[in-house]
């Protein structure tokens, strides 16, 4: 098992399709995405982590470090486990985490970052309609509210943007996520597929 996991992290505010563009890169070999939010999401909501899960959420707000953190570890120790992720074989394609900077310090212990790609889309409106309609369509409580989401934007600001002063800024690469689907891949592809290249180069599936 490698001391510290490969990992490229998608970086980006709400709405910024960090987890369609993840999901999709999910599906290709040498690719694992692990995205906080599914994880979270999948939490029994009666338990007692589902209920810390939906008090937060439900806030447009952010579950604790310590929890989160804990969380994660456990989750992708049993992916390990379970061989479906690879770590030997897959790039890391985190989405959803380190969401503050206490959490990006505590996963240093865990991932080698080799790229920060922070989505960018500048129409605050189309980020807004499109969580609107995500909402009504998953049954997401957290989106279902304006005033829920205009907290998990302010949330975004004042929690999470400073995580990319963690790394260093040669580190981090801007993507325009407005535009198609495919358009915002090819531009992701270009710049995951050399890495996964570069550090996985005996990729046997
Ligand atoms: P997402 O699907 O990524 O928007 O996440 C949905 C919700 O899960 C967030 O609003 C938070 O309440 C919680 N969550 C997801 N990832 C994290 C994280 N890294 N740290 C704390 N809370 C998180």
């Amino acid at each position: 098992m490698p001391s510290r996991y490969k990992t490229v992290l998608l970086f980006g505010a709400p709405g910024v399709v960090k987890g369609t563009q993840g999901k999709i890169l999910g599906t290709i070999p040498g690719f694992f995405h692990f995205a906080t939010g599914d994880m979270f999401r999948q939490i029994d909501i009666s338990s007692d982590l589902g209920k810390i899960f939906y008090e937060y959420s439900s806030r447009g707000e952010l579950v604790p470090d310590e929890v989160t953190v804990k969380m994660w570890t456990e989750t992708i120790h049993a992916h390990c486990i379970l061989h479906e992720y690879k770590p030997r074989h897959d790039l890391l394609i985190l989405d959803g985490i380190p969401r503050t900077v206490e959490q990006a310090q505590m996963l240093d212990a865990h991932i080698e970052v080799i790229k920060v790609i922070h989505l960018i889309c500048d129409d605050q409106k189309a980020m807004f309609e499109r969580l609107r309609r995500r909402a009504l369509k998953e049954n997401r409580f957290d989106d279902a509210d304006e005033k829920v989401i205009r907290h998990r934007w302010s949330v975004y600001e004042a929690q999470t943007r400073p995580v990319l002063d963690h790394y260093p800024s040669d580190m981090t690469i801007e993507i325009n996520s407005v535009g198609s689907p495919a358009l915002v891949l090819r531009d992701l592809l270009d710049i995951v597929a050399p890495i996964q290249n570069q550090h996985f180069s005996a990729y046997e599936g």
